[in-house]
């Protein structure tokens, strides 16, 4: 029957029965969870058929193209029916295709690793730099640094790799072998420097840790291009060249973690690190691949990583000896193929860069009008106002502020997202990152809705 006619026994089903990511579900009791059951271009509809816009691609930075693009469905459909999944050592029509894609987008890259999630990708390029620090220098060269307010997944792998106190806190122990590094967010600056010199500083302090744990220990560095989920944190100008060079010093692999920025997010390049000129040994993804169509991640590294699990046929333990069970399904790549088509085809980083500087001046615009928005950061449509309490204090403004713009803007229609809710005494950011498809229009929608929002909550 008609899904919607039945959906109060869907929503019966759902309080009853479903376990939700990212919420305490005490309110569900008498208040209704909420049920999205559509979407067409950059718009959802919920279970009451309300429409919303919306400004976080699926709730968390995901469905780049948009909903209902039928050319993927169609494209998972045929290959389903082909051959649904394999795995196990063997390739597949798809898998090899996407990659020869993936790897042109990709200079300097060279070997596709399948996975199934962003953080299952991060863990392979660990267990890579592991693997490498055995067979190569006794097992020493294993440490992994990580940068405060960086996110790099849910498990407790990732997790040990985690620069967000709150979302590990009750959750350890961690594993061991990871260290972190300062974080690089000027608007809360560690260092009594602007611009460039920032940058450098920022930069040095990873020398620092690498010099007090000793550079033999080290074998990676793990960062997000621009942190998402830790504050939508551009990187100062001056940082990556510092960092690419202190990486060659002391022979460190870099591994960029492109889960959210990858696949065209942060406009005109595929991938966040290519703004910077970066030359990641590793890069990781999972999000914006297949636009969340199909679960897909991967773990991409350059020939020389590659070449370190080939060389020695003699030893038996030469190879990387993991696999991902889903790493073999096939509806990813034949996905991935028609997401980077889309892209390609409708101009969809040209779009990004165009319509992110013109959000960008709308989300400047209100901060003119709204002393709450503190700095606004981002990169293509990818973008965040932070919330102070006080500008000169830079003091935040409660969580509960915070969520109660995005509950006004939810009542709006309006889909937004907030980071660092419960950081204490940290940041609030709004956050934005609508579908590389936006216009102007939704663009216009979306900040009216936060205006709005902000008018009403700060007054
Ligand atoms: N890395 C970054 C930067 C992320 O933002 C996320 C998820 O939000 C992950 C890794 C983990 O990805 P997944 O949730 O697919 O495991």
């Amino acid at each position: 029957g008609n899904l919607l006619n039945d959906i109060d026994k869907v929503v019966d089903a759902d309080r009853a029965h479903v376990w939700h990511h990212l919420i305490q579900h005490q309110p569900f009791q008498t208040g209704a969870p909420r049920i999205i059951v559509e979407g067409k271009g950059m718009r959802v509809w919920d279970q009451h058929g309300k429409e919303h816009i919306d400004a976080v691609s699926g709730g968390v930075w995901t469905v780049n193209v948009g909903y209902g693009r039928e050319r993927i469905a169609n494209a998972i459909r045929d290959q389903l029916i082909k051959l649904p999944y394999f795995a196990g050592s063997a390739g597949s029509i798809p898998g090899a295709l996407f990659s020869e894609k993936l790897i042109s987008k990709m200079p300097g890259m060279s070997r596709v690793y399948f996975t199934n999630s962003g953080s299952e990708a991060n863990e392979k390029a660990f267990k890579m730099v592991r693997q490498i620090a055995h067979k190569r220098y006794g097992g020493k060269k294993y440490k992994i640094l990580y940068r405060e307010r960086d996110y790099h997944g849910s498990t407790i792998g990732t997790m040990s790799a985690g620069g967000q106190d709150e979302r590990n806190a009750q959750y350890g122990p961690f594993a061991p072998g990871f260290v972190r590094v300062p974080h690089c967010l000027e608007y809360r600056a560690q260092w009594d420097l602007t611009g460039e010199e920032y940058g450098i500083a920022a930069a040095n302090a990873i020398e620092e840790v690498i010099l007090a744990e000793g550079p033999d220990t080290v074998g990676a560095l793990c960062l997000e291009p621009v942190t998402a989920g830790g504050g939508v944190i551009t990187p100062p100008e001056g940082y990556w060249p510092r960092v690419q060079e202190i990486c060659r010093k002391y022979d460190i692999l870099l591994h960029i973690d492109e889960v959210v920025c990858g696949v065209g997010r942060t406009g005109t390049h595929w991938f966040g690190y290519q703004h910077y000129g970066v030359e990641p040994d590793f890069v990781t993804m999972a999000k914006g691949v297949a636009s969340g169509y199909a679960a897909i991640a991967c773990c991409v590294t350059n020939e020389k990583v590659f070449d370190m699990f080939k060389d020695d046929i003699e030893d038996p333990l030469n190879y990387f000896r993991d696999i991902s069970t889903f790493g073999g399904c096939t509806a990813g790549p034949a996905a991935a193929l028609e997401n980077v088509a889309i892209i390609e085809e409708e101009g969809l980083l040209e779009n990004t860069t165009q319509m992110g500087d013109y959000m960008m001046d709308q989300l400047n615009a209100l901060a003119d009008k709204h002393a709450v928005i503190g700095q606004v950061r981002g990169k293509g449509l990818f973008l965040g106002a932070e919330l102070v309490s006080d500008r000169a204090s830079k003091e935040p403004v409660p969580e509960k502020q915070a969520q109660a713009v995005v509950a006004d803007c939810m009542a709006q229609g309006t889909i937004i997202g907030v980071t660092n809710r419960s950081i204490p005494g940290f940041n609030n950011t709004l956050c934005f990152s609508p579908a590389l498809i936006s216009t102007k229009d939704d663009i216009d929608q979306i900040v009216a809705s936060v205006d709005e929002a902000l008018g009403r909550v700060f007054g």
